[in-house]
């Protein structure tokens, strides 16, 4: 029998704000253990949690960033249960009344199909404390850090839509886009602020049956998702092939066996209205201020540099998936660059040069003005590609720009004809062997007396004047 996967998300998105959820403590969980804390956070009974405003506004954007609906009305419950990481013995979430309901994603399926996945509804709720467990001597230890106490997450409930673990990743890559976009995380699955839980079942192939699910948790990249839902389903289905029932419960997803493995299940109790939060009441008028508040989404920015610059889908699509790249790339286009030329120096110089000196692209020292500058002594001839790489090393140390540092450096290309071919004919006449061997029809010697001129020149030649020279001298 061919069996189907269901495969539905749950997605935990820690928002950006300056402080935690119910109260003015800083929202820093990466701090010193327990420094960002008080009687709210901490859960000391009788404490009043408050609701952030920030926190609503940033993840009423994001709802509204992907395309979901706010509600007029909503509400915290109590989610309880029981463990050292919420002593209090119960989470404050939205279990009845989300933030929001609806709204999906449109990916590009496995076929280049685009294809719509649908999300069920998007609900605020307190992260919890973290447990770190350590060795005091010989004696094992688990202490708890509040920090993360409190934190303002939302979590993103998908309808359970996906058939492959290729879809499941590809809604995440784009989710994760859309909520940078909106400014209302970083979403990254290796510090934690994106977490993902998978829920998987099996049926036969073309059925419309809803199986014992699975819940496999503790990925921590986009591919480590696929990996593990991959796993799952290879799983479930030899389960069911070999006649053994699936059970409802939660696995792990290990990255270096790559396998999932059982893991004890918390006790869950049920779910209660609160009555410290306030209802959330939002008006058609409050909604309507966030959503002029709305970036121009990615889909968008790439459907307009495709027309306004002319670059291909491809390259637009991946241009717009960071907001940061796309911005640098569009002031690039405002300071007079090229398209193409600029998009390729971007991606295959600046971005590199800047990841590797460990820096963010909104603070580097080369602005996207002195970059430009760079570009166009390029495009103009004045320097050859070999140079500008250099000069854009040196842009890194100093603070000035593209062209006095051509000047100071005596960098400027050479293109005076009469200048390179006295080193053009130098270079014959040095190399007798190359200069036959080109006669003689083997096109790497060109290459080569190239280079050789190039070298000669100090790699300040104009290396299309000076194959255009040799082509004429030996040809
Ligand atoms: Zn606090």
């Amino acid at each position: 029998m061919e069996f189907e996967p269901v495969i539905g998300l749950e997605i935990h998105i820690e928002l950006n704000c300056a402080t935690k959820l119910f109260c003015d403590c800083p929202n820093n969980p990466g701090d010193e253990a327990n420094a960002n804390t008080c009687p709210t956070c901490l859960w000391f009974p009788g404490a009043a949690p408050r609701l952030s405003e920030q926190a609503l506004e940033k993840a009423a954007l994001l709802c509204l960033g992907l395309g979901a609906e706010l509600q007029p009305r909503s509400a915290f419950d109590q989610k309880v249960y029981y463990y050292p990481d919420l002593p209090k013995g119960f989470q404050l979430s939205q279990a009845h009344l989300p933030l929001s309901r609806g709204g999906g994603i449109e990916i590009l399926d496995e076929d280049g199909e685009p294809r719509r996945f649908r999300i069920h509804h998007i609900h605020m709720e307190e992260d919890v404390a973290k447990l770190v467990h350590e060795m005091d001597g010989r004696l094992p230890v688990s202490l708890v850090d509040f920090n993360r106490a409190g934190a303002p997450l939302v979590e993103i409930v998908t309808e359970p839509d996906f058939r492959s673990a290729h879809q499941a990743m590809e809604f995440l890559k784009v989710l994760r886009t859309q909520v940078r976009y909106v400014g209302a995380s970083e979403c990254s699955m290796e510090t934690g602020t994106m977490r993902v839980d998978a829920n998987i079942s099996i049926r036969p192939k073309g059925t419309d049956q809803m199986n014992t699910k699975v819940e496999v948790k503790n990925m921590n990249s986009i591919r480590h998702v696929g990996d593990a839902i991959a796993y799952e389903i290879e799983r479930q289905s030899a389960a069911v092939g070999a006649d053994e029932a699936v059970v409802l419960h939660t696995r792990l997803w290990d990255p270096d066996k790559r396998v999932t493995v059982s893991m004890r299940g918390k006790f869950e109790g049920p779910c209660v209205p609160d009555p410290s939060v306030p209802v959330i009441e939002l008006s058609p008028e409050w909604i309507e201020g966030i959503r002029a508040r709305l970036p121009e989404m990615p889909a968008v920015r790439a459907e307009r540099l495709t027309r306004e610059h002319g670059l291909s889908a491809d390259e637009a699509g991946m241009l717009s998936t960071d907001p940061e790249v796309a911005g640098y790339f569009e002031a690039l286009m405002g300071a007079g660059v090229a398209a193409k030329p600029g998009l390729h120096w971007l991606t295959t110089q600046l971005l590199p040069a800047v990841k590797e000196r460990q820096q963010e692209l909104g603070e580097t020292p080369v602005t996207p003005l002195r970059f430009a500058e760079l570009l166009q002594l390029l495009a103009k001839d004045s320097i050859n590609a070999n140079t500008a790489r250099e000069v854009l090393g040196e842009m890194f140390e100093s603070a000035a720009g593209a062209a006095e540092i051509v000047a100071a450096r005596g960098y400027a290309q050479i293109s005076d004809r009469a200048e390179l071919e006295r080193v053009v004919a130098e270079v014959v006449a040095a190399q007798p062997g190359a200069v036959a061997d080109f006669r003689s029809g083997q096109g790497k010697a060109l290459g080569f007396l190239i280079g050789q001129v190039m070298q000669a020149s100090g790699g300040k030649a104009n290396p299309k004047v000076v194959r255009e020279l040799l082509v004429g001298l030996l040809g």
